[in-house]
């Protein structure tokens, strides 16, 4: 699988604004903010689309929720709230083939989204 904009953030090739980072996971703030906190937590190891996912990486994606609820939380949007997406493919709205959990938060969101 050749490298995405993601694989070179994990490398550090490509700037981000980072707010989360352990072992498995890493979190940055999203360019182009849909939301006044828009943050994307991609596991370190490329998995190009929910589709690629196996029972083993069961943990993984776990691991990529709780950093999200857990930043969420940290950053004092717990009782307001906020939505977590992962979106996959082209009718999903897909473009960076390697999967990240969007979280955003700061502004009350519609539903259902376009
Ligand atoms: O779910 P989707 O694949 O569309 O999300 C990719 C996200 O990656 C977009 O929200 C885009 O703004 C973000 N992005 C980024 N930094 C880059 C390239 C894309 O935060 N260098």
């Amino acid at each position: 699988m050749s490298k995405t904009l993601f694989d070179k953030i994990i490398s550090r090739e490509i700037a981000a604004d980072i707010v989360h980072e352990d072992e498995h996971v890493l979190g940055f703030r999203d360019i182009n903010p849909q939301a006044p906190v828009h943050v994307l937590f991609i596991p370190k190891r490329p998995i190009a689309t929910l589709n690629d996912l196996t029972p083993d990486d069961a943990e993984l994606t776990g691991r990529l929720v709780l950093a999200a609820a857990a930043f969420a939380k940290a950053q004092g949007f717990a009782e307001d709230g906020y939505r977590t997406v992962f979106n996959c493919n082209r009718d999903g709205g897909q473009s960076v083939h390697h999967i990240h959990l969007h979280l955003l938060a700061g502004r009350r969101l519609a539903w259902p989204p376009g």
